[in-house]
């Protein structure tokens, strides 16, 4: 009947959103036995626009939850070394095999097989369910702490009571905006524009950044394709339309020289996605009953490729700080913050640089402004010493703050 709750459920915790920071908190949660619900919007994890990048840090985590065996299977590519190119000049920037790390390489794994392997694990543990095709619409207030959440589901609709309602449902978070929590813009000048073209025999080795004086491009190896992001002003996408298809690909063609033979593969604009990029913060991360990590709680750019191993960490702390409390049921409100104590800085540290190379380096791209285009002396000097190069690599592998898993393992 319309308007009724056709069933309810009560759990523990329940994990908005199954991304990043929502499968991983829930295998962790699973893992100690915390009775936990994912509930995730889409049918599956099939989603393109997600970020490809399985950083050192991960990889660390996925060896210390005993996973890392069968995850390295599965098909991904590793990549040794970070190169830009800015012009005609090609510039070595990282290099993660001199880095201090138990795998010292990027994996880059379409994240949707990253989150079926998290899915398909945590099926052995009786306390962890996950939901597909579960998109919350709201939260459940009881005298001002939250409750539970509303759920729509494929043909029905849920209420879900939990002691706590964790947020990973990304920037879009639902729940944060139903939340009341504050949110503090950084501001983004720029959005991407994502699509496909094909591999070919000859194509130059993995360089994922193509800056010249007028683009900005990126291009992921999908093993038999490119992932493409083309950097746009924010906003900018009416006018790139207005200019039509040719004009676009002749600027694809200009970014990246050696897909110009391939361009034609973009068929009309249906073939390319928008992808809004914001960079912002929560205040406070949580509220009684409540919890944002990973994007929910800040935002982040596509600048360095690390949110989803920021979000991943955020859940690792989370588990790690709380999932005892949780099982034995002696969470109290004040222990919430420990989380945005222990991951607030790692999240600025990031978001401080991603805005830097939003304001310096991507903005007077995009802004179609006449400016010289000149390699900065300290990638100069990276690229001309394989030592220095191990520390940017450290850094964006391992991030400021690596998390360790010290949740119990006893489902
Ligand atoms: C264009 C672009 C490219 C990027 N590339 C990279 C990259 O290569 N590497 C990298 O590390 N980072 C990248 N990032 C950043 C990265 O995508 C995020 O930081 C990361 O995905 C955050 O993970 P999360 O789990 O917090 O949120 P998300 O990955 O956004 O996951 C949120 C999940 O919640 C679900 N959801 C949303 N609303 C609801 C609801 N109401 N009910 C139920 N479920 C819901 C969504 O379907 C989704 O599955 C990129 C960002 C952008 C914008």
């Amino acid at each position: 009947m319309e308007g009724t709750v056709a069933e309810t459920l009560q759990v523990q915790c329940c994990i908005a959103g199954g991304g990043p920071a929502g499968m991983m908190l829930g295998y962790l949660l699973g893992r100690a036995g915390v009775k936990t619900l994912v509930l995730e919007k889409h049918a599956d994890f099939l989603r393109d626009f997600r970020g490809d990048t399985v950083h050192p840090s991960t990889l660390m985590i996925m060896q210390e939850l005993g996973l890392i065996e069968d995850f390295l299977r599965l098909p991904h590519s590793e990549i040794r070394a970070f190169s830009v190119q800015i012009g005609a000049t090609c510039l070595k920037v990282a290099d993660f095999a001199r880095i201090s790390a138990p795998y010292r390489f990027v994996a880059l794994m379409p994240q949707w097989d990253f989150l079926n392997f998290l899915a398909e694990k945590g099926r052995r543990f009786p306390a962890l369910q996950v939901k597909m095709s579960a998109q919350i619409t709201s939260l459940i207030e009881t005298e001002g702490r939250v409750t539970g959440v509303q759920v729509a589901t494929s043909d029905d609709s849920l209420e879900v009571r939990a002691n706590l309602v964790v947020g990973c449902d990304g920037r879009g978070s639902t729940v944060r905006a139903a939340s009341g929590l504050v949110v503090q813009d950084l501001g983004s000048p720029i959005d991407v524009l994502w699509f496909h073209l094909s591999k070919r025999a000859g194509d130059p080795e993995q360089v994922l950044g193509r800056l010249a004086a007028d683009t900005m491009i990126v291009t992921i190896d999908r093993t038999d394709y490119w992932q493409c992001a083309f950097v746009i002003g924010k906003g900018g996408i009416e006018s790139i339309q207005a200019k039509g298809l040719e004009a676009f690909k002749a600027a694809v063609a200009h970014g990246a020289r050696f897909l110009s033979d391939r361009v034609d593969e973009l068929k009309s604009f249906d073939d390319i996605k928008l992808l809004s990029v914001s960079v912002d913060r929560l205040m406070t991360w949580s509220k009684p009953g409540l919890l944002c990590i990973g994007d929910a709680a800040h935002a982040m750019s596509p600048v360095g490729g690390v949110g989803i191993n920021l979000a991943i960490q955020d859940a690792v702390a989370t588990a790690n700080l709380l999932a005892v409390k949780l099982k034995a049921g002696t969470l109290r409100d004040g222990d919430l913050d420990a989380v945005r104590e222990r991951r607030l800085f790692p999240a600025k540290v990031i978001q401080g640089l991603q805005v830097a190379v939003h304001n310096r380096v991507l903005k007077p791209v995009v802004s179609g402004a006449e400016h010289p285009l000149k390699v900065p002396w300290p990638l100069k000097v990276l690229d001309g010493n394989a030592w220095l190069r191990r520390w940017p690599a450290q850094f964006l592998g391992m991030g400021v703050r690596p998390e360790h898993v010290q949740s119990p393992d006893s489902p």
